[in-house]
Order: C-alpha cells, then structure tokens, then sequence
C-alpha cells in the first residue's frame, strides 16, 4: 500500500467538514498540539466570557450573582450541556470538584447499595488516582477489598463473582488508548450483580456513548482534556434518575443539602443529582468551561469520532513506515482505539523532549511511552503527517541524544 504523501493529506483537510471548528481555538503559531488529551486548548470565546464573569457579575454583581448570574444552577446547567455529549437526559451530571473526589463519591455510593457484598473490582492499568481513591474507600468501608485484573474479556468474566459491588474502569486507559466496550461490560457486570463506574476523562467528547440507554450506574470524568474547560476545572459526575432516590454520597457538604440555606444542624441530602455535590463552586474556573463547551456547538461526535480514527490510523500508519525502531503500543484496530495513540521507546522520554523543542507538544508516560492526543476539533490531517515526519527525522539523526532533552521536569 503506498504510504500517504504531504498532498495527499492536504486534500484530505480540505474535504474534513470539522476543519472550520479550528477556528474556534487559540492555538500557538507554529506548533503542533498533540497533548489536547492532558490539558485541551483555550477556545477564543473563553477570555471574553471569563472577563464577563469578572467585571459584571464579580466586580459589579458580587454576592447577587449567586442568584441573578446562574451562579447557583451552574454545577447543574453545565452537566446538562455535557450530559449533550455523553448521551444523559437532563438533570443526572454536576460539574463539581476533582475527577478524584467524584470517584470516592462515586465508589463509595456504590459499595452502599450492595451491602452483601464486598469488592471493587478494576483494573491493574488504571490511572494511578484511580486505584488511591479505591484505597481511600476500602478505608473507610470496613471488610471491603480490591481485586484487580489484567483486562481482557476473559478476565473479567471470571473475576465477576458474587463478592463483586462494584466495576470501575476507564472507556479509554490513559495510557495505552484502548477503549473498552462500555454497553457490553455494563450488561456483563449488571449480569453478575455488580454495579459499574465508568470513567470518561479520556473519552469524554471524542468517544460518542449513550450512559442511559446502556444503563451505566455511575460515570465520572475530566473536563480540561478534550472538553477544554482549562488547567484543574472541575469535574463531571454522572448517576441515573433511577439511583437518586437510594443513593448516598459520603461527602454530606452543604451544597448536596436538602435546603442549605436553611443552615440546619443536620445533613438532608437534597434530591437529585445536586446530592452530588459538597462545596461551593470555583465560578470563575466553570465559566470558562462554560464557554469552552461551546466549541462543541453544533458539531456531531460521529463525525468527530470518524476523524479520529482516521487521525490516529494515519499516525500508526506513518510511524510503522518510517519509524521502525518504536513500537506501536496502542491497539491497531481503529474500532477500540481512543483519540490516542502511543508508542513505545526505551528513551521515549529525550525523543518527547526533542520533538517539543520543533513545536510539536506530545507528552511522555513512565517508564517508556510516548503519548500523542489527536483532537478532531482542531487538529488537521496536516500536521499528524507533519509529525510523524519529525518524528521521524528525530529518530534519524538520534537528535534526542542531546544532553538537553534528558533533564526531567516536574510534570512530564
Ligand atoms: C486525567 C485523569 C484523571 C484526573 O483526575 P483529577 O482528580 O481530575 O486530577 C483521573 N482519571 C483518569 C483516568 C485520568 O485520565
């Protein structure tokens, strides 16, 4: 099969209905983003929606901005918005806190509606804060335990026993960009008696998902990867109508009260998915999200998922012709790939390095992948032949062995 030439791709971004979404976002000159996975881009209605938020309803509003500006109802009018994306009727996600802290609310309600039994089930390739907030609940739920299982089909079928609460595992891993079969799984586990977690943070607005009608107990996920919402925005997290009456949420702030402003001495949960949350609401960090949402504006995520898969099919294609010594360690089958794709080399770490230093942003993940996230929203055919063509050259003239390109940073 002949290996796509520069031109080829370029008909390819002039016949890509997503191509004018690019518009939408502030992207450097002369870099290449492929780390829209780890911390999207800011879209360009975001400054003059966060300066709104600033001068009127802060600066001018001030406290009555509570009440006059949606203050109070964004936690629930942004999960609305994102609910849009994840196939969730209105009124079952709140944006609120860390993907961590909505998995312990997450875990922990779960465990509780399955008092005869006593695991949490996942997988040994989660996302480190995954397995530590496991650990965090197994703490305060004594008898409970973990069971973690190299996943495959197999894998879990047999893990599945009567023990088993509950399952969490992420659509799309983190590292690797397998994504996993979310309706098939949830049938399989509600089939052994266990409920499911989902978490979304690398599928959430590039994996097109239907939380309602495949029945999933519980989701959680990021709002600063692919959504954009900026650096630390808050979380989203996903329960069903038919939860909320028997759900309990363990961290009982005010905000998940009945009537906060009552101030009673003791916690009413409040009814529906604002149980979910517990404090007040970083206002200014969620009207950039709520802004940012807005790049997804008429736009279809089967046409977003058909251009990543193509993206990404391009850059394994690509890398396996020219750059023969990496490996290739996300799956080749564009059907249960994410919107990523890795790759793996022993110095993966100097070659990330060296390929930021050209202006092309993909980030490094212990011990040996180089991770690469390919937004459909804003990145061209372009630049994933641009590249891997660097990449490439990277490769050739062993550029990574530079000193400079072996000093670690904080955050890789
Ligand atoms: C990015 C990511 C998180 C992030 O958690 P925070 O508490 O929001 O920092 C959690 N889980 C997975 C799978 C992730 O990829």
């Amino acid at each position: 099969m002949k290996i796509p030439s520069r031109s080829d791709v370029e008909a390819l971004d002039r016949s890509d209905p997503l191509a004018p979404m690019r518009g939408r976002f502030h992207l450097p000159e002369g870099m290449i983003y492929l780390d829209g996975n780890s911390l999207g881009p800011m879209a360009r209605s975001v400054p003059a929606a966060m300066d709104t938020t600033l001068r009127e309803e802060w600066a001018t509003g001030l406290i009555s901005s509570w009440n006059n500006a949606g203050w109070w109802d964004l936690a629930i009018t942004l999960g609305d918005r994102i609910g849009q994306l994840l196939g969730a009727q209105s009124g079952q996600i709140v944006v609120s806190d860390s993907t961590s802290v909505n998995l312990y609310k997450a875990l922990h309600a779960a465990l509780a509606l399955r008092p005869d039994r006593n695991v949490i089930l996942s997988e040994a390739e989660s996302f480190p804060t995954d397995l530590y907030m496991i650990e965090g609940v197994l703490q305060a739920c004594p008898g409970s335990e973990c069971r973690l299982v190299d996943f495959s089909e197999p894998g879990l079928n047999d893990a599945l026993d009567d023990q088993v609460a509950v399952v969490l595992l992420s659509n799309v891993n983190y590292r690797s960009g397998a994504l996993l079969d979310m309706q098939a799984i949830t049938r399989k586990a509600h089939e052994a008696g266990a409920l499911v977690v989902w978490d979304l943070c690398h599928s959430a607005g590039v994996i097109p998902m239907e939380l309602d009608a495949w029945d999933v107990d519980f989701a959680v996920g990021c709002t600063y990867k692919y959504l954009n919402g900026g650096p630390g925005s808050p979380s989203f997290i996903y329960a069903p109508k038919r939860l909320h009456d028997t759900i309990k949420q363990p961290l009982s702030g005010w905000w998940g009260h009945a009537a906060p402003f009552a101030f009673e001495t003791g916690y009413r949960a409040a009814s529906g998915v604002r149980a979910f949350l517990c404090g007040s609401q970083p206002i200014l960090s969620m009207a950039a999200l709520a802004a940012a949402l807005g790049a997804y504006d008429g736009v279809e995520l089967a046409d977003i998922r058909t251009k990543s898969q193509e993206l990404t099919g391009l850059f394994i294609e690509l890398v396996a012709a020219n750059c023969p010594s990496l490996g290739i360690a996300s799956p080749c089958d564009g059907q249960v790939r994410g919107s990523q794709v890795a790759l793996a080399h022993e110095n993966g770490y100097a070659i990330i390095q060296a390929m930021i230093a050209r202006g092309i942003v993909g980030d490094f993940r212990a011990p040996d992948i180089l991770r690469f996230g390919f937004a459909p929203l804003y990145i061209r055919y372009v630049d994933v032949w641009d590249a891997a063509d660097q990449l490439a050259d990277i490769l050739n003239t062993h550029e990574w062995r530079e000193p400079r390109f072996q000093v670690r940073s904080e955050v890789t």
